[in-house]
């Protein structure tokens, strides 16, 4: 059995102007993730570059900065049981072009520098735990139940 643990999650600005905030969450609800942060912001320079730091000599990288910061992203933390690796599975490959459908970017995007949500990398170990801590305090994050918890795990 996976380990509970929690993951980063972000509705980008193209995701939040056509109106997928809703349906995006919706798919990690149905899935029995449990939402215990979230918060409607418009990300500054300064978050920007933290957050994808990683990038940063990259050619795409100015583009990025700008798009993250153009216009607001709702951000997120989910829980649940291997939650990093399932919502990545969930989310889809970078390109929404190689992205299957039935998964976020899949169904929703067509262009690589469009592709409407982040979530942290489950191949980089940590990952979730910087992000979230980047973007979230201690006391913004809730502990609660799901009332479906004991149906949803054995
Ligand atoms: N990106 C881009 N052009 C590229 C590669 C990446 O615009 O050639 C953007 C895209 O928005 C992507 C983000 O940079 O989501 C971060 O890239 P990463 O490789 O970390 O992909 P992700 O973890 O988001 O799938």
């Amino acid at each position: 059995m996976s380990e509970t643990e929690r993951t980063f999650v972000m509705v980008k600005p193209d995701g939040v102007q056509r109106g997928l905030i809703g349906k995006i969450i919706s798919r990690f609800e149905e899935r029995g993730l449990k939402l215990v942060g979230a918060k409607f912001i418009q990300i500054d320079q300064d978050l920007a570059e933290d957050h994808y730091g990683e990038h940063e000599d990259k050619p795409f990288f100015d583009d990025l900065v700008e798009f993250i910061t153009a216009d607001p992203v709702m951000a997120m933390v989910w829980e649940g049981q291997d939650a990093t690796r399932q919502v990545r599975s969930m989310v889809g490959e970078t390109d929404p072009a190689e992205s299957p459908p039935g998964s976020i970017r899949g169904d929703f995007g067509l262009d690589l520098g469009r592709n409407v949500i982040h979530a942290s990398d489950h191949e980089d170990p940590g990952a979730n735990e910087r992000e979230i801590d980047l973007f979230f305090d201690e006391d913004e994050l809730v502990e609660w139940e799901r009332v479906d918890e004991t149906w949803l795990y054995e």
